[in-house]
């Protein structure tokens, strides 16, 4: 049997090897194929990486058999050999994954150099100097990159050396005091490894390229693939790839370029390059570089093949490309090409403007913006320079996007009253609850010490598009002494600090904002999207403000107005846990009559923010929890107001105490209790609708959706409430009103039994966040605290919460999905869970057939553009 290839030679690949050979290796072949200048090498590729993990963590003999091989071939090609003192082949070892991974093993330069060969260099160059400079890069870089000695001991010597000579830069260093230097790093590297440093070339290779692939698993490639979507089983290439150098003299040099402004997007030609330099050089910042277009100055000739090349790499690859070349001894060489990175503002431009230069078309544009991105479009950030010396104090989760700024207060009141005097406030928080509402409004941050991404905060913030950094759990809240601590460090109210709500970082300073700019891109990029997709998209929002922002950002219409949001106001927490602990139905109905008006202005507001697009009303349902009055102070309030006494009140708030309040009593079951709620809330709604549409002339028609349904003869029950409440207001009011009742689907009973619940109801909307919550069995409040284990341990790569699980409860969503058409071909399908905002998601519920998502107004852009994306890659009628 021939056995499998796991190691590639450059001119073996091409671009479309991606998976195999990693970006970067996938990138080299191609461009060896396309005739360009590339330093000739081979790839070990990602199926090597799988293999090394699933041995054990070890290259068996049948991998280094192939790169050995190649080895050889390269050889051949360079007319050098690996080891050989007159005429020694260096190689270059870099990883290289499917996407570009920091946090992974990088670069190790001159690998095969040893005290033979660096002999023969310097004869071959004529240049002792360059031959041990090389090599003391090289030992520095190997003992550091791939056996993890401090390279601080190494920089030690190095500065030691020049103070005994009275050197300023390394550019002084003869070549003596760099054999010196060599030494002296040789000895570290036995002091620390208790061995010799390896002289055996192939040794120094496998050792590398071990290293790379165990770089795939260190922590911070962990972390890095969690927060953007990259699978751990996907593994690195490794690339080997014969030296050239740009520390050769005046006419060499190594630099890097984009072939438009990664920051703009404006269309020229971008980089830096330093002359007689080599690679780390340039990133190290010790030399100042120099801009490229200098580069016509010191070497006319290479500059104009420069040029050329990369503009045959733009309309190559036809997106925007980072190289980096070097140049030696006059000769210019590419050693990558990748898709640059860029901000927003320039993807958006870039993008737009390569479809009116003819190179790609609208549906190229869109897949070229990653949708996440569009989020630093929409919120304020920090001042960049600002930021360079600013101190992370914490972490927590990056629960709602933007940075914010201010000073820390404890308490909703605080916060509210500062931000009244003209203060700017970060309100920190335990966890926050429906009574912090007005200081979260009144916020332009939120740190809570608890809670996950679905948090009341996550929530709120998000909804609001306040930045939040929630579950801080590096801090200790003091409210009392309204302080927080962490590490050893107090932070007293009235403090400044800084929050990002994009990284979860927290700063204890104050670092300037400056607020988005939305270019003309954007509008034309979004025109794109909307002609492109087929599913419509839109929004979660409760408020007639955030209705009216989400409207700006592109909703089609509200897909959820979580009615108990509307009770949080201060002014009506009062009714709310009255109809709670009524409790007999005339004093619930007392406390419902006081709500009905604040509920039918609301809808109003709604009706009137939202015009003709539909809107979608879910009745109510709080987890009791976040109602209930906590402090005897509140209930001896509350029991003044309904004329009972403290004790017996007390009595009842605790008889109402749930030990699991999320699969507690909420949802319909609160209105297999208490009908009159639905009855209140029906005549809300459908009076509000009457009230525009009589002023108006919307099209309105309300869509009543009833909450955590597991049984069909739950919403049979609800249903009969609300269509005898709603029929009667319609036929007494003389007018026309149309008006649909549906449901969430958020029980696994309910989209088990979907096609019996599709006879009662006029659409589904997916409650994907209970519905995580009830197929994993763990609580959206309190799985963060174990998540971080789940995480190390590989048993997830990613937050359920955030991302669908596409697997499990996507195959409830599509299950039901199914059923549902079976029982009622043109039921309306939707999703208002958190996932209805996250790309990959957006993806699935668009393959799924769904019409619509639902996220909050921040997230519609995003949801938009992943939608067109979704509908590009794999179009629906
Ligand atoms: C859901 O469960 O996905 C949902 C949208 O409802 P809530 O988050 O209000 O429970
Ligand atoms: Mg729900």
């Amino acid at each position: 049997m021939e056995s499998k290839k796991y190691v590639y030679l450059f001119r073996e690949g091409n671009a479309s090897m991606r998976n195999l050979l990693g970006g970067k290796g996938a990138n080299l072949a191609e461009m060896t194929n396309l005739g360009i200048p590339v330093p000739q090498g081979f790839t070990v590729s990602t199926e090597a990486c799988t293999k090394y993990y699933e041995d054990g963590k070890k290259l068996v003999e049948e991998v280094v058999d192939q790169i050995y091989n190649s080895l050889n071939e390269l050889e051949k090609v360079t007319e050098k050999k690996f080891g050989s003192i007159d005429n020694p082949l260096l190689v270059s070892v870099r990883s290289g994954a499917r996407v570009s991974m920091p946090g992974m093993m990088d670069t190790i330069l001159n690998l095969g150099l040893n005290d033979q060969t660096v002999e023969g260099l310097a004869r071959l160059t004529n240049n002792e100097r360059f031959a041990y400079d090389s090599y003391r890069r090289f030992i520095q870089m190997f003992s550091d990159v791939v056996m993890g000695i401090d390279k601080r001991k190494f920089e030690d010597v190095l500065d030691e050396v020049k103070e005994s000579i009275g050197a300023k830069f390394d550019t002084d260093l003869k070549s003596s005091d760099l054999k010196l230097i060599v030494n002296k790093f040789k000895e570290i590297y036995k002091k620390e490894m208790g061995e010799d440093f390896p002289e055996e070339p192939r040794k120094q290779l496998i050792a590398a390229i071990t290293a790379v692939f165990s770089s795939w698993d260190n922590p911070r490639a962990i972390v890095y693939r969690r927060l953007n979507d990259i699978p751990g089983d996907w593994g690195t290439a490794v690339n080997v790839q014969s030296m050239v150098f740009g520390n050769m003299g005046q006419t060499s040099g190594t630099g890097v370029a984009f072939t438009r402004n990664p920051a703009t997007g404006e269309n020229a030609i971008f980089g830096e390059y330093l002359i007689n330099a080599q690679g780390e050089d340039v990133v190290a910042g010790i030399r100042t570089p120099q801009p490229i277009t200098k580069l016509k100055e010191d070497l006319p000739e290479c500059y104009e093949q420069f040029i050329n090349i990369a503009s045959n790499l733009e309309n190559h690859y036809k997106d925007m490309q980072d190289m980096e070349f070097t140049i030696e001894q006059g000769k210019l060489y590419f050693l990558q090409t990748r898709n640059g990175k860029r901000t927003a503002q320039a993807a958006l431009k870039i993008a737009v403007d390569m479809v009116s230069e003819g190179l790609i078309t609208k549906e190229e544009a869109i897949l070229k913006v990653d949708p996440k991105q569009l989020d630093t479009l929409l919120h304020p950030n920090f001042d960049v320079e600002e930021l360079k010396s600013a101190k992370v104090i914490a972490k927590g989760l990056p629960a709602s996007p933007g940075a914010a700024c201010g000073k820390v207060y404890f308490t909703a009141e605080e916060a509210k009253l500062h931000h009244e005097l003209g203060e700017k406030v970060i309100l920190v928080r335990q966890e926050t609850s429906p009574e912090d509402i007005e200081g979260m409004v009144a916020a332009e941050g939120i740190l809570t010490v608890r809670g996950g991404m679905t948090s009341h905060a996550a929530v709120v913030a998000r909804g609001m598009g306040t930045c939040c950094v929630a579950g801080c759990g590096d801090i200790k809240v003091i409210e009392a002494k309204r302080t927080f601590e962490v590490n050893g460090e107090s932070y007293n109210e009235g403090d400044y600090i800084s929050l990002d709500g994009t990284t979860g970082y927290v700063y204890g300073q104050a670092i300037k904002t400056v607020d988005p700019e939305i270019s003309g891109y954007f509008g034309t990029f979004m025109g794109w999207a909307d002609e492109l997709r087929v599913m419509k998209v839109r929004t979660n929002a409760d408020t007639p403000r955030d209705a009216r922002q989400a409207v700006k950002f592109g909703a089609e219409g509200i897909g959820l107005c979580r009615t108990e949001h509307m009770f949080f106001d201060e002014d009506r927490i009062p009714a709310v846990r009255e109809m709670i602990v009524a409790d007999a139905e005339e004093q619930r109905r007392k406390a419902l009559e006081k709500l009905l008006p604040m509920q039918r202005e609301d809808f109003i507001g709604i009706y009137e923010a939202m015009e003709d697009r539909p809107v979608t009303i879910r009745f109510l349902d709080p987890p009791l929890h976040e109602f209930l009055p906590t402090e005897d102070e509140d209930i001896e309030e509350l029991a003044k107001d309904m004329g009972i006494s403290f004790e017996h009140l007390k009595l009842t708030v605790e008889s109402l105490h749930e030990f699991n309040p999320m699969m507690g009593h909420r949802g319909c079951r609160l209105t297999v209790s208490y009908p009159e709620i639905a009855e209140m809330q029906t005549r809300a709604v459908i009076e509000a609708a009457l009230d525009v549409k009589k002023r108006k002339e919307y099209n309105i028609v309300p869509e009543i959706m009833i909450p955590l349904i597991g049984e069909i003869k739950e919403l049979a029950f609800v249903k009969e409430i609300v269509v005898s409440t709603a029929d009667e207001i319609i036929a007494n009011s003389g007018m026309e009103l149309k008006y649909h009742v549906g449901t969430m689907i958020e029980i696994p009973r309910a989209a088990i039994t979907a096609d019996e619940i599709a006879k009662e109801a006029d659409f589904f909307s997916f409650g994907t966040n209970d519905l995580t919550q009830m197929s994993f069995g763990f609580s959206r409040d309190d799985a963060g605290k174990f998540l971080n284990d789940y995480y190390d341990k590989k048993i997830y790569d990613f937050d359920p919460f955030q991302k669908l699980d596409q697997f499990g409860v996507g195959k409830l969503v599509k299950m039901a999905c199914e059923l549902g058409r079976k029982t009622r071909p043109d039921i309306k399908l939707g999703i208002c869970g958190e996932h209805g905002g996250d790309p990959s998601s957006v993806e699935f519920f668009h393959n799924t057939g769904l019409n619509y998502v639902s996220c909050s107004p921040f997230r519609v852009p995003v949801a938009r553009l992943a939608a067109a994306q979704a509908q590009v890659k794999n179009p629906r009628k």
